[in-house]
């Protein structure tokens, strides 16, 4: 089958690979559909994730499942799918309390060997371990790139909002409008924040942050912080999600945000990072960081999605084939697309 395959820094390849197989009773196979290619896989893309290179890359996914082991209970051959980007156990301690994203045995798509060596899902087909965990059902009349998002963006974007504690009335702000930034600005509106400022320099994602109802700020020829005073009394924002991962972002949150509020660094670190400490501490600020509880948030991410009270179709921006995906990265890496669809 085809498939995409990482090959150098800058460098993919739609390649021939082994088919997959069932090895567990409880994998089931995907036949993909729609396939979406995501921030993390730039990151491979430029090598700063290292993978082996021929691994299939890739980790949204909707499609329909062509064989289910025999142990698969929730989802059988045919019907159509979305998946989690990352499998847990569902059994460990982790797993236990609920903490999917932190399995002990998880496994991400499209990671290569550091992170469970599971192939990825831009490709014609699709193992995917613990299928009762890790698929779910479309809702019927659900369009494929709407429901691409559940498993990991909107997912991711949720989990921002859900974790920071935001209550009805609160007023947020969002750093960063790449996908995850804009889906947060929708779970913040539908968790029923009072005002969201939007924070980003690129026009048409600003643009887009105002059509979902928050109030746009350019990061340098606007201003932030007198926009959350504005917005607050002077207090600063309850809850500043930085879904940007820089340190810039993160010092601008601190400074947003509220005395006893709460940031959340849904922005992807990987190495340290200088805070201002003092300024944590003195505000008695909460700091939430690290990646989404997908797998635990994705029934009630799709009810929403289903009920249109989140609608991340405004974000698709191009379908493309798979054939062409290294032109698809290629103008992913530019910025010049949000999200990309692929079909096989
Ligand atoms: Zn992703
Ligand atoms: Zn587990």
């Amino acid at each position: 089958m085809r498939a995409v395959t990482f090959q150098a820094p800058g460098e993919v390849l739609v390649e021939e690979v082994p088919e997959p197989e069932l090895i567990d009773p409880g994998d089931a196979i995907v036949q993909i559909e729609a396939t979406g290619v995501c921030g993390s896989d730039l990151h491979i893309y430029h090598g700063r994730v290292q993978i082996e290179p021929g691994f299939t890359i890739g980790h949204e996914y909707v499609g329909t499942v062509i064989e289910a082991g025999a142990d698969v209970r929730e989802v059988q051959a045919g019907d159509r799918v979305l998946g989690c980007f990352q499998t847990a156990c569902g059994r460990c301690w982790f797993c236990r309390r609920g903490w999917f994203h932190k399995c002990d045995a998880s496994r991400t798509f499209g990671h290569g060997a550091a992170l469970g060596a599971l192939q990825g899902t831009q490709a014609e087909r699709a193992l995917v371990p613990n299928a009762d965990l890790v698929l779910r059902k479309v809702p019927a009349g659900m369009s494929d790139e709407v429901a691409l998002f559940a498993g990991d963006v909107m997912g991711t974007g949720y989990h921002a909002v859900a974790e920071s504690g935001l209550r009805a009335g609160d007023v947020a702000a969002v750093l960063g409008l790449g996908p995850v930034g804009l889906c947060a600005v929708q779970a913040a509106k539908a968790s029923g924040a009072a005002h969201v400022i939007a924070v980003d320099s690129v026009a048409e994602r600003l643009a887009m942050a105002e059509s979902f109802g928050a109030e746009a700020v350019h990061l340098s020829e606007g201003d932030p912080r007198a926009a959350a005073r504005a917005a607050t009394e002077g207090r600063g924002v309850d809850v500043c999600i930085d879904a940007v991962g820089h340190p810039k972002a993160l010092d601008l949150a601190l400074r947003l945000t509220r005395k006893c509020g709460t940031v959340q660094a849904i922005g992807v670190y990987a190495e340290r990072c200088e805070l201002h400490m003092g300024l944590l501490w003195i505000k008695s600020l909460q700091l939430c960081a690290g990646h989404a509880n997908v797998i635990g948030h994705v029934d009630r991410v799709l009810a929403m999605m289903s009920a249109g009270v989140l609608d991340p179709s405004p974000l698709v921006t191009h379908h493309m084939a798979l054939d062409d995906a290294a032109e698809a990265y290629a103008l992913y890496d530019r910025r010049e697309a949000l999200k990309i669809v692929l079909k096989p």
